[in-house]
């Protein structure tokens, strides 16, 4: 068996290994704030960790102030970065608010000589702080599941372990302690951390490498002024030749858009562009595609919409353009027109979209400012 003396030395190496891995990682991407505070999290758990290893048998109670003290302090920062991770702008009154609290209601009962409340009010702040963690992986579950779970569980498992410790303490009513705690609840939380901080290690680099992955391939498919999708990732959704039947795909071309960009100039013109992609936001799906597909021409594909249904949201979102009234002055109006074709049984994409452009041609030649169904498709 290992003394829980020499498992604690496992665990502030295994925290410091994970705070140098925290720090590189947020070198490469230094908006990543969380990684910081886990990292200082886990710098002030080594220092609480090595100053207690340095303790002996012997259990001052005003001594343990100070390791009590920063193992706190570093699950409170390592809570703390569990919110920023969910979210970047998370507010973090809870976690300092907590900290210090747990941090005062541990140190009283030590500074007074109860040295086994002060343990036990130590492993109740851990385990409250590190199950608050868990909640937040929790609440981000969604996203990279098993490894979001995996989090989870093993902040739970490490929290629950902690509680144990207190638990035990408790029914025993060891109020004054004059060595460390040695119990089976102590040697399997030892465990459970060493576990749970090398587990978390792996799992928290794994999320961070992963968003940092989603977040190039979003940009990539990102048009940058209007923030809808670009041609590519619309055809990395949907091949030329995938047979697409019923698929609705309104193709958009603003009118005298020249004449925009002559009038106001081109900032303006690229505020309209933006204005645009809000309209098509607010009238459709998050399950349809929205796309540049350059210039002042865009494209919506939205599955599963019959053609009348299509045609209504057409009409819909060149009415609510048309109503917007992008006017500089009165005698200039930003409007749209529309071509709409709905995949024909055996259709492929690429001819779909051809038989929409060619509806938004009729559009244009009809007047502007409306919608046009495309023709059916000529099957010889
Ligand atoms: P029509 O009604 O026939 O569509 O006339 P139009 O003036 O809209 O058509 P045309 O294709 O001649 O002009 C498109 C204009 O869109 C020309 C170009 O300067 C402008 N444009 C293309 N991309 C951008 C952009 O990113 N920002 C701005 N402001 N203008 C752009
Ligand atoms: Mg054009
Ligand atoms: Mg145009």
């Amino acid at each position: 068996m290992i003394d829980n003396a020499s498992l604690m030395i496992g665990i502030a190496f295994s925290c410091a290994s994970l705070m140098v891995a925290l720090v590189i990682g947020w070198i490469a991407a230094r908006r990543e704030t969380y990684l910081v505070l886990g990292a200082l999290g886990m710098a002030l758990a080594v220092a609480g960790l090595v100053i207690m290893s340095f303790r002996g048998s012997t259990y001052d109670s005003v001594f343990q102030i100070i390791p009590f003290s920063l193992l706190e302090t570093g699950i409170g920062f390592i809570y703390a970065g569990s919110r920023l991770f969910n979210n970047r702008q998370a507010n973090l009154v809870a976690p300092v608010a907590l900290t210090l609290a747990f941090v005062v209601l541990t140190a009283l009962p030590l500074a007074l000589g109860f040295s086994g409340v002060g343990t036990i009010m130590l492993n109740i702040s851990a385990a409250i702080l590190l199950g608050l963690c868990a909640g937040e992986y929790w609440r981000t579950r969604h996203e990279l599941r098993v490894v979001m779970l995996t989090n989870v569980v093993l902040y739970s498992v490490s929290g629950l372990s902690f509680l144990a410790c207190a638990l035990v303490l408790l029914f025993q009513q060891q109020w004054v302690l004059d060595a460390p705690p040695q119990n089976l609840a102590e040697s399997i939380n030892s465990i459970a951390v060493l576990v749970g901080v090398t587990g978390i290690g792996a799992t928290t680099l794994t999320l961070h490498y992963a968003r940092a992955a989603s977040f190039h391939r979003n940009a990539a498919n990102t048009d940058d002024l209007t923030g809808v999708l670009n041609r590519r990732a619309l055809f990395s959704e949907y091949r030329e030749d995938d047979l697409v039947p019923g698929l609705a795909v309104l193709m958009f071309d603003l009118d005298h858009f020249k004449q925009i960009n002559d009038h106001f100039g081109h900032a303006r013109g690229d505020q309209v562009l933006q204005e645009f992609a809000d309209v098509l936001r607010a009238h459709l799906r998050a399950t349809d595609i929205i796309t540049r597909l350059g210039g002042e021409e865009f494209c919506a594909v939205m599955p599963g919409v019959d053609r009348d249904t299509a045609r209504a949201i057409a009409e819909r979102i060149r009415l609510a353009f048309a109503e917007k009234a992008f006017l500089i002055d009165t005698s200039a109006v930003a409007t749209v027109s529309i071509g709409l074709a709905i995949g024909e049984d055996s259709e492929t994409f690429a001819s779909v979209l051809s038989r929409a452009d060619d509806a938004l041609y009729k559009a244009k030649k009809a007047g502007r400012n409306q919608v046009a169904l495309a023709k059916v498709r000529l099957v010889a």
